[in-house]
């Protein structure tokens, strides 16, 4: 690791342990002084003068006060970064003769200008005016989503390899990739069979022998004249005396820098012509203008109070590192990066939210029909409940729009907080809406909000892709007369036509389901009404930041009382018999059973037999004495209406279902959950499933059969046993799947994080959003000359995202 690095690296680390002087064994400060002197006068090292300044500055770093060597650290640090970056030769080649690689031949005869002409001419508009690029890539490179100069620079790597080390050939080791640097000495060129052209070249290395073998390749063997300086890398096969590597990369070695090999070399996505070979050569000379291309835009103060790299050189650094640590500052700063803009984005959102005009003030008192309504309540809300409707009431009443956000584990009760926010904007003259991601959990709202309403005379409507022309004209006819005061429903409610009186309230149910510009366009259905969105899915806190920065948060973190967790077991198919006979006792004691059968979508008819199977095998042989019904999505609503009827009543003592239970039932008597093939299920989903037993007075367990091999599965069915916390399984799942899977943040409108590791990068995130929300505070259009930078990448971030048409 060059000096550099391990400075900048000590420096962090010394910030971390509060300037004690512990950072380095033996001294931070005899480290510093130590590491600046072999810095001193090195190529990218900084003048001697300067560097022998910085030693004065650390003679007495162990005698100050703390506050002084924060102001040392900081100095030091801005110095290293803005040292200019010095691209390391490889050993020896400077002596060699001057040659070029392939693609830099060509080159020279295609267009001979130099580096520094092509600078003074400025930036080409348009990708195929790049050299190595042309309009057949540039066409390709477009297929890919690069259309632009800057999205190239930001095409990173996926991977790298470590060919920094050059091997002599005796340390070779058989099957490993391996780098050598030798001279060429000969090239015999092979036809063991027909088709099968090998080249075999034999390089020294100093005293010592290696072959190089490309095959296919024939066209390579004017380039491999004796003499020739070579760089290999690939496969070792030792098998054969001397030792042979199978070229992967090579590169001629050039009076200029190495690019494919003899360093960290980047592997970048892509496929044929634009191989990561190609990637190399046009981002290497690309990063020659990366201060043009993607300037810095944070002010100077901001990347040291987060010791963050300067962009440009971050970016010189994620492509072609000098060392795995440089590497990792380089991600921590296009990391740091993502995250503030999309921190400075939702900033600014909430914002002009904050700020936007007339929004809808609803009754600060509760009105008749609210009283009515509560005085109607079968239970006492809990404390938690009655502490987030009291948050969710303060908003409404104000007259600016809400945006909050509820938060709350499976069972909290968050369904009773929104029927009695939907009552408040109905009380007060509005219509309301409920927009839940799937026709199932719609129509689970649907029912419950009916059973609720009916009684106060409030018509309920619901509204999905399957209801039929007529039923959905006369629903949307009702809509926009104002008749309807409810409307459930999915997407669908989103369409066009769907036209609202007057809309007081939208409430959307998973929100983490849905993107920011679903949620958008729902709330246009009025003007300027209150919005409110719940999640049953705990979000951890990291996502919470990211996804939701723009919202208010309200948590129930409460059960309703009486709840007892529910015990958790995993079982392997060869011991359900055991299980039928606890389930048989449990029956006898009068108690009822889930039994989940998942359905993929892919193989949904397969699973729907598959369920309709069992649920004949457990009636007719393992059950005969109770009844089995069986309940799925493809059921018509009064043939599912009716089967949960007869669950409700204890006429049926088990209900076979595919997951359409998984939400909304409420069956207190029912202290059995088997969950089969539970791998298939997603930890979420798991939790919700458990969350339909535990509601009564009765101890409650629940079973998850599988024989999965897989160990990520494996991995999930075990923290099922360990946990009933809703938060502590979504941060697992968040380890276990990682964000994207776990939010589907393409479809949340959002920009996709490339380098961001939200599991990883949580201290980074809450410095991103601190200082995201402190520069809109002060800076609420980013008018300041200051932040012109900024502003224009955010812009280019957010080009068709999120509408920031209100900043100009
Ligand atoms: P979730 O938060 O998972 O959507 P629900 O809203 O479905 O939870 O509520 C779970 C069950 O708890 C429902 O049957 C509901 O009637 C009941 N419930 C809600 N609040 C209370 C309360 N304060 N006391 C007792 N039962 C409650
Ligand atoms: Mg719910």
């Amino acid at each position: 690791m060059d000096s550099k690095t391990l400075l900048l690296k000590a420096i962090q680390a010394e910030k971390r342990l509060g300037c004690n002087n512990g950072a380095v064994f033996g001294g931070f400060d005899r480290f510093v002084i130590q590491q600046l002197e072999k810095l001193a006068g090195k190529p990218g090292g900084g003048g001697r003068a300067e560097t022998a300044d910085f030693i004065r500055l650390f003679a007495d770093y162990g005698q100050v006060s703390r506050s002084k060597r924060e102001e040392k650290l900081e100095k030091l640090w801005h110095w290293l970064v803005n040292l200019p970056v010095s691209r390391p030769a490889p050993r020896r080649a400077q002596s060699q003769p001057q040659l070029e690689t392939q693609l830099e031949a060509k080159e020279k005869t295609e267009a001979p200008p130099a580096r520094t002409a092509e600078k003074s001419q400025g930036l080409p508009a348009q990708l195929q005016y790049v050299k190595n690029i042309g309009p057949k890539r540039a066409t390709a490179l477009q297929a890919m989503g690069i259309n632009t100069l800057r999205d190239l620079l930001f095409h990173l790597p996926r991977d790298y390899q470590d060919r920094s080390q050059f091997k002599h050939p005796s340390q070779l080791v058989h099957g490993e990739k391996e780098t050598v640097l030798g001279t060429v000495v000969n090239v015999q060129e092979l036809r063991p069979r027909r088709g099968l052209v090998i080249l075999k070249a034999l390089l020294r290395v100093e005293e010592s022998q290696v072959y190089a073998v490309w095959f296919n390749q024939r066209y390579l063997k004017e380039q491999l004249k004796a003499g020739t300086e070579l760089v290999v890398a690939g496969k070792t096969d030792r098998a054969y005396g001397i030792p042979q590597i199978n070229v992967e990369e090579f590169e001629i070695v050039d009076r200029q820098d190495l690019i494919h090999t003899g360093r960290i070399v980047p592997v970048y996505p892509g496929s044929g012509q634009l191989n990561s070979r190609f990637f190399r050569t046009v981002i290497y000379r690309l990063l020659d203008q990366v201060d043009e291309i993607a300037p810095e835009f944070l002010p100077g103060q901001y990347c040291q109070q987060h010791s963050l790299l300067p962009r440009p050189q971050a970016l010189q650094e994620i492509h072609f590192p000098q060392s795995w640590t440089s590497r990792e500052l380089a991600r921590r700063r296009l990391a740091f990066d993502e995250l503030f803009l999309l921190q400075l984005a939702l900033a600014l959102l909430k914002g002009t939210e904050k700020t936007a005009p007339k929004g809808i003030a609803h009754s600060p008192v509760p009105l008749p029909l609210e009283i009515e309504f509560r005085q109607r309540l079968p239970f006492q809300l809990t404390r938690a409940q009655e502490r987030v409707l009291g948050e969710i009431y303060r908003d409404m009443a104000a007259p600016r729009p809400m945006t909050r956000l509820v938060q709350g584990d499976v069972g909290s009760g968050k369904t009773i907080v929104a029927a009695l926010a939907l009552l408040k904007t109905v009380a007060s003259g509005y219509q309301g809406a409920l927009m839940a991601p799937t026709e199932i959990l719609a129509e689970q709202h649907y029912w419950n909000l009916q059973e609720l309403f009916r009684p106060l005379g409030l018509p309920v409507g619901l509204l999905t892709s399957s209801k039929s022309k007529k039923e959905r004209r006369q629903l949307l006819a009702d809509l926009a007369s104002g008749h309807l005061a409810i409307v459930i429903g999915t997407h669908a409610l989103l369409q066009e036509d769907v036209v609202f009186a007057r809309l007081g309230l939208a409430v959307v149910d998973e929100q983490h389901r849905f993107g920011v510009r679903q949620r958008a366009l729902l709330r246009e259905k009025g003007n300027h009404p209150d919005l409110l969105v719940m999640t049953a899915t705990p979000i951890p806190r990291t996502l919470a930041l990211t996804l939701y920065g723009d919202l208010d948060v309200s948590v129930i973190d409460e059960l309703p009382p009486g709840r007892k967790p529910v015990k958790t077991h995993w079982l392997n198919r060869s011991r359900l018999d055991k299980l039928y006979a606890f389930i048989r006792e449990q029956l006898e004691q009068g108690r009822q059973a889930y039994v989940v059968c998942p359905l993929v979508e892919e193989s949904e008819k397969m699973d729907l037999e598959a369920a309709t199977k069992l649920a004949q095998e457990w009636q007719e042989q393992i059950f005969p004495q109770f009844r089995v019904g069986l309940l799925h999505g493809r059921m018509k609503q009064e043939e599912k209406e009716g089967v949960m009827e007869e669950f409700r009543q204890n006429r049926l003592q088990i209900l076979v279902s595919t997951t359409v239970i998984e939400v909304g039932v409420n069956v207190p008597n029912a202290t059995i959950m088997v969950v089969i093939d539970a791998e298939r299920f997603g930890l979420a989903q798991l939790h919700q499933l458990r969350g339909r037993v535990g509601r009564g007075e009765y101890q409650s367990y629940c079973f998850l059969i599988s024989d999965t091999q897989s160990a990520e599965g494996r991995a999930r069915l075990r923290i099922m046993e360990q946990t009933n916390d809703g938060f502590v399984l979504a941060e697992e799942d968040l380890k276990l799947r990682g964000p994207g899977e776990f939010f589907g943040t393409r479809q949340s409108g959002l920009p996709e994080l490339k380098v961001a590791d939200l599991v990883k990068d949580l201290p980074l995130l809450e410095g991103a959003r601190q200082l995201a929300f402190r520069i809109v505070e002060e800076d609420p259009k980013l008018a300041r000359p200051e932040h012109r930078l900024l502003k224009e990448e955010l812009k280019a971030t957010f080009a068709d995202g999120l509408d920031l048409a209100q900043i100009g």
